[in-house]
This record gives structure tokens, sequence and C-alpha cells, in this order.
């Protein structure tokens, strides 16, 4: 089945607002909606495009993703087949957002108003040592925290919030609007149910107020970038004695002046003296836990990998300690005296003989070169 552009469904143009997608898709699902075209095929499958578009217009993730890519863009993800498939199943969800109460069900279904308090976000910069090591951390978070001198309840110490009467407690009331039975939030306690004729002065009745937060965390060793620690219960405080939310610390690891990570290996470029590279010997090589010494054979040449096994990191998920990867490079000698030049030129001057012995490397590839223009001609 081809399907159609979700913006000609619609009728809107591509810049449209997401107040004007919502309204024209409420204004379009009035108008097909099931309840008001019963047995009417057509009507239903018209209701069903319309919702599909809506629920991909209306989340700006799903809505970038098929500004780019088209259908292609949001098709088997979010939607699933659950949604065409089953047409009771899924709707509930964007329809509760876009008409409120309108369709509201009936039989006295209400919703709460004790809400769970939002999950927070901390982006927690750490070095590369505290990553591999595990570190101790104090946070400052800005937050809701439930009042203390309320308890949470919004209402004045010795008082308490009453129910509210307009809707007796069930923060929605019910009217009769043409053939609709109409539930709306109530009126008078925007749908808590409750109403607080003595607010608490400290939260102004909110239940809540904005706080910085100091909280301990231990960051377990061997955390890299990308990894989550949730800390339960320590986002911010539910509405209405709500249970609060969660506090997620998103780690990322700065880059380290001398290491490169890779998972649970570590690299590193370590300089070496074309004599020593040449000869053989001993080298300083840095790791997190001091220096070790690398035994390099004689004839390395630049760019040679050596591993140090158990020298990487421990991965906080268990398993085996990783490698460090040494990498050598041969330093071209510098700032030479002309002692030092006549000593080089010495030293060319007698290896010239055995050139192809001793740079095999070099002149087989300047064999290489001249065999190719050669070819060439
Ligand atoms: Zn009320
Ligand atoms: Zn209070």
């Amino acid at each position: 089945m081809s399907k159609k552009d979700y913006y000609e469904l619609l009728g809107v143009p591509r810049d449209a607002s997401d107040r004007d997608i919502k309204k024209a898709y409420r204004r379009l699902a009035m108008k097909y909606h099931p309840d008001r075209n019963p047995d009417d095929k057509d009507a239903e499958d018209k209701f069903k495009e319309l919702s599909e578009a809506y629920e991909v217009l209306s989340d700006a993730q799903k809505k970038a993703a098929y500004d780019q890519f088209g259908h292609a863009g949001v098709d088997g993800q979010g939607m699933g087949g659950g949604f065409r498939g089953g047409f009771e199943g899924n709707f509930s969800d964007i329809f509760g957002d876009v008409f409120g109460d309108i369709f509201g069900g009936g039989g006295g279904q209400r919703r709460s108003s004790v809400q769970r308090g939002a999950d927070l976000r901390y982006n927690l910069d750490l070095t590369l040592e505290e990553a591999v090591r595990g570190c101790e951390k104090s946070l400052r978070v800005p937050t809701l925290v439930s009042c203390e001198v309320c308890d949470g309840s919004g209402a004045k110490p010795g008082t308490s919030a009453k129910t509210c009467g307009t809707c007796g407690g069930m923060g929605q009331v019910r009217m009769q609007q043409g053939f609709f039975s109409v539930q709306q939030t109530c009126p008078t306690c925007h749908g808590a149910g409750k109403v607080i004729a003595d607010p608490c002065n400290a939260c102004h009745g909110q239940g809540r107020v904005e706080k910085v937060k100091t909280l301990q965390v231990k960051i377990p060793a061997g955390v890299d970038t990308g990894d989550r620690i949730r800390l339960s219960g320590e986002g911010e405080a539910g509405a209405n004695g709500g249970p609060a939310g969660d506090l997620y610390v998103q780690v990322s690891v700065r880059e380290h002046p001398i290491f490169q990570r890779d998972g649970k290996h570590l690299h590193c470029e370590v300089p070496i003296s074309f004599v020593d590279a040449a000869l053989g010997g001993e080298l300083d090589v840095p790791t997190l836990d001091g220096r070790v010494k690398l035994k390099v054979p004689a004839e390395t040449q630049t760019g040679k990998l050596f591993r140090l096994r158990g020298k990487g990191i421990t991965p906080v998920r268990g398993g085996s300690v990783g490698d460090l990867m040494v990498r050598v490079i041969v330093e071209t000698p510098v700032s030479l005296n002309s002692r030092q030049k006549e000593l080089l030129r010495e030293f060319q001057e007698a290896t010239e003989e055995g050139k192809h012995k001793h740079s095999p490397k070099r002149h087989g590839f300047f064999d290489s070169v001249k065999k190719f223009f050669e070819d060439m001609t």
C-alpha cells in the first residue's frame, strides 16, 4: 500500500507549527472518529491514517526522521505493527493527549492528579583515571523537592486540603454537549480533586520547592563514555504526593594527554631514537599505574605495536582486564651540530655499499618505482 504524505493527510504545510498540526488533526479526527461514523469502513481507515500521521508529526524525533527520510524514516519504529493491526489498542495515548477529556471514557474513569516526579539527567565529566579507578563525586543538582514545611501537601501546617466541591474529588466534570457526553478537567481544582484553602507559605501551595541538592555518588571503576548510573528516587519530587523521579548520571570521559581509550584497551604512542630502534634497547613506557620497562628488540621499525597484557582497564561489567598497546615512533634527530652531522654522513658512507641489506624496504621501494616508470614508456 503506497502511503500518503502525512502533511497532506492533515492538510497542513510542511512548516506548520505543532499547534497547527494538533489543531488540524483534532478537527479531522473529530470528523472521522468511528463513534460518529458507525459501520463506515472508509471513515475508520481515514481515521487510522490521520492518527498515524499525527503520531509521527507530533513527536519531534519521529517528525525529524520523517522530514528527512519520508515514510522509510518512521516505518517499523514506534508505531509498531500494533497500531495499524489492532485499532483498539494503541491510540488511547495520543488520543488522551490531543482531546484531553473530550472523549473521556465513561464510567467515572478519572485521571489521577498524583504524578510521578520528572527524571533528571546529570552530565558528569570524568578524567580517564577517575573512570578507570572509580571515584566518589559530589553532585550539585537543582531539583524540586518535597516541601518540608507542609510535608508536600501544599496546605498550611495544621490545615489540610479539602475535597473539591465542584467535582466531588473526581478532578473532572461531565457536561452534555450535543450528542457527546463531554468530560472536562474541573475548573475549580484543575484536576487535582482537592482545593487548598490555606496554602503553605513556603511552597505557595505547590507542595514542592526548588532546591539545589548535593548528592554523593560512587562511580564504579571501569565506566566509559555513554554509561549511565541511575539514582533511584533522586529526581524531582512527585506532584500531590506522587513518587519522585530518578536521576540519571550520564558519564563522559575526557580526553587524556597520553592515552587513548578503546573500550577496555588503552593505546599510546612512545617516541624512540633511531639508534635505540636500530640497536634495540629498553624503553620507559607510561601506564596508568606508573612506568614500566619495555624491551625493544634490535631493528625495530617505526609504528611497531607492542602489547602489554593486563595494563589496560578492568571493564565495569566484569570480564578480563584490557591491554595497553604501545606504538613506537622512530624520531628523526633534529638540531644536530656539525660533528653529529659528520658522523651521520660517515655512517651513510659506511652503509652505502650494503644499502640493499641495510634498508631493504627503501631500496625495494625505489626498485619498484623505477620499474613502474619503465613499464609506462
Ligand atoms: Zn474539582
Ligand atoms: Zn509547603
